[in-house]
């Protein structure tokens, strides 16, 4: 089946660069929300990324307009019935996305691939509560979308072979490349990457370094083109929080246990760069270190 209408849902973070990128590359693109705010700021959002890239030479004028056209939103999502493929960008919460989908699936053509970009929830257990778990994969984009080359493919216990070259040659035409892992809690990028951080929080935690330092220690010491903190507030504090608990609760070991002073910036709502203020805050001109 050729793959040429594609619904991505949620337009957070990663919803607006993944209809960026799919819409670019000629697909036809329906993103939906429960907000209509979300959506308005992802497609003002998407507006200003890609004239960034013509500014930069990296596309035409034409083909920034050609995109924007492409991309439609809708607050309903039973209007993703059309689609030959679908992308569930949502909060990581798994009642969230199983919900998302239970709503879903009964206006969905049969041979619709399913896919969710979650950074850590078990693929193999998000398909079995679908109706096509031999046609749902984990499609893990990197933040920002537009920017990295990396994809994470991860195939569910009965993701089927059609299913995985299917996302394989769309990694292709979106000019990204694939990297294949194992269903196993946060899969290569977060199982690696997220501890650093958590362990980057405990530094703070524990007072071996201040926010400066720390970032400062990981950019000059290690050749990191980011802080773990500048990062983590990128990434979202609550997302970098759902995947430790992740990572805690599916591997049973205490060496994935979430700091303390992670949780405290999530009950905060400091959640980083999205809501103006985690490790440092960003409501000034230049980001000031809030510890
Ligand atoms: P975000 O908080 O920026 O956006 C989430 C969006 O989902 C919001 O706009 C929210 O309104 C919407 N939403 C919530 N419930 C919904 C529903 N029932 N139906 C439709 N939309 C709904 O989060 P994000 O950073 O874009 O993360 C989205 C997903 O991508 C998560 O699964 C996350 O783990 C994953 N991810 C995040 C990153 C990252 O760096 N932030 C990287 C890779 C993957």
């Amino acid at each position: 089946m050729e793959i040429r209408k594609v619904g991505v849902v949620g337009a957070g973070q990663m919803g607006n660069g993944i209809a960026h990128v799919f819409a670019l590359a000629g697909y036809e693109v329906l993103m939906t929300d429960i907000s209509q705010e979300s959506l308005d700021k992802a497609m003002s959002l998407i507006g200003r990324n890609l004239d960034r890239q013509v500014a930069r030479e990296k596309i035409s004028e034409a083909e920034k307009s050609a995109a924007l056209g492409r991309i439609s939103t809708t607050l309903r999502l039973a209007d993703l019935g059309p689609t030959d493929l679908v992308i569930e960008a949502a909060t990581e919460r798994e009642t969230v996305k199983q919900a998302i989908f239970e709503d879903l699936l009964p206006h969905l053509k049969p041979e619709t691939i399913l896919t969710s970009n979650t950074s850590s929830i078990s693929i193999t257990r998000l398909a079995s509560r679908t109706d096509r778990p031999e046609k749902f994969m984990g499609f893990h984009f990197m933040n920002p979308v537009p920017v990295m080359q990396l994809v994470e493919l991860i195939r569910g216990i009965a993701t089927d072979e059609p299913t995985y070259k299917a996302l394989l040659e769309v990694v292709g035409k979106l000019g990204k490349t694939a990297a294949s892992a194992e269903d196993f809690p946060a899969f290569i990028v977060n199982r690696i990457l997220m501890p650093m951080i958590n362990e980057a929080v405990y530094t703070l935690y524990e007072g071996v370094g201040s926010v400066q330092s720390i970032d400062l220690s990981l950019k000059l010491g290690a050749n990191h083109p980011m802080g773990p903190l500048e990062l983590a507030d990128f990434i979202g504090l609550d997302t970098c929080l759902a995947i430790m608990n992740v990572l805690h609760e599916g591997l049973a070991d205490t060496k994935y246990r979430p700091c303390p002073l992670l949780v405290k910036y999530v009950e905060a709502g400091w959640l980083g760069r999205k809501t103006k203020r985690g490790f440092y805050d960003y409501r000034g001109e230049t980001p000031v270190p809030t510890r």
